[in-house]
């Protein structure tokens, strides 16, 4: 039987774990099958595929997309990748850019609040190419502005607080073509976080499913029960795959462990059916 976690990070984004570290989580936690998903970025993938070699888990080449979608950041995850595709190498690299020059603007206006050089505190954070709102929210708790990145978040970085910068990501469009392109499967990922009205959800999945997006992230850490239902319907009627992923980032205080998340419900059509793996429940 398949024990599957199809969304994951490592410290080429915002992960705590190394690609190494990860994939000795996965085998303690038993995972047969673990997607390395880290925002913009597969540079963690060969590392962990290469750790993999002669444990009981298979590592499926991933990424976790940054997409602007109507003035919304949209996160599309693109699962069973090529990580040597050009096409997506090069999107990746504009959002690299995208990154660079939101991190100098969160920087200034951190700095106006009293937040010491955060440029290049952040650095040290960062241990991979990007720069995440993260790795700054490591440095406010460093600097004691909060104590936790929760109460960073709220603070400091979303809505109009000082560190909040919009970012301007990748079209919905070019992210599924690019994930497309290297043979992969594009998902929209945890989509109850981003509080949709219905009429907006649908017109998220119209959108996506035109450009060639082909599943749900069903089951996630930041799924209530409830809201697990509420999107296995809407896979089965938009006739969507479902995928099922803890976004585990490791991090201190973090709830979710490894793997640990509900099974998709028996009605949904797992996304690794796709893929020749089984499909009874993990
Ligand atoms: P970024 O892609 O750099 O804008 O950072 C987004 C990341 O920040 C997400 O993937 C989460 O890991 C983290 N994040 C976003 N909102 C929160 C929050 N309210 N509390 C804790 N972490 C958050
Ligand atoms: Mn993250
Ligand atoms: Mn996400
Ligand atoms: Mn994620």
């Amino acid at each position: 039987m398949i024990k599957i976690d199809c969304h994951s990070h490592t410290i080429a984004s915002d992960g705590a774990l190394t690609p190494e570290a990860l994939v000795a989580m996965a085998e303690k936690m038993q995972l047969t099958h673990l997607a390395v998903t880290d925002h913009d970025t597969m540079a963690s993938v060969a590392k962990a595929t290469q750790a993999a070699i002669g444990t009981g888990v298979t590592v499926i080449p991933g990424v976790e997309i940054s997409v602007t979608w109507l003035g919304r950041t949209i996160h599309v995850l693109g699962l069973n990748v090529d990580i040597h595709n050009a096409e997506l190498l090069e999107g990746l690299r504009g959002l690299l850019k995208v990154r660079g020059d939101r991190a100098v603007k969160i920087a200034e206006g951190l700095e106006k609040v009293g937040v010491k050089q955060p440029l290049e505190h952040v650095k040290t954070f960062a241990k991979g190419e990007l720069i995440s709102r993260t790795h700054f929210a490591q440095v406010l708790i460093e600097q004691g502005f909060a104590n936790n990145v929760k109460q960073v978040f709220k603070r400091y970085l979303v809505n109009k607080k000082p560190g909040a910068v919009e970012g301007d990501w990748a079209p919905l469009a070019d992210a599924v073509s690019w994930i497309t392109a290297a043979g992969g499967d594009a998902v929209i990922a945890h989509p109850a976080r981003y509080k949709l009205t219905r009429t907006k959800l649908i017109q998220l999945i119209g959108d996506f499913k035109n450009a060639g997006g082909v599943g749900l992230e069903v089951v996630s850490s930041s799924h209530s029960s409830n809201e697990i239902h509420i999107f296995a319907d809407l896979a089965v009627k938009q006739e969507m795959f479902a995928s099922r992923g803890s976004d585990y980032h490791g991090l201190e205080g973090q709830w979710a462990k490894l793997g640990h998340i509900a099974d998709l419900p028996k009605k949904c059509v797992p996304i690794w059916s796709k893929w020749g793996l089984e499909t009874t429940p993990v």
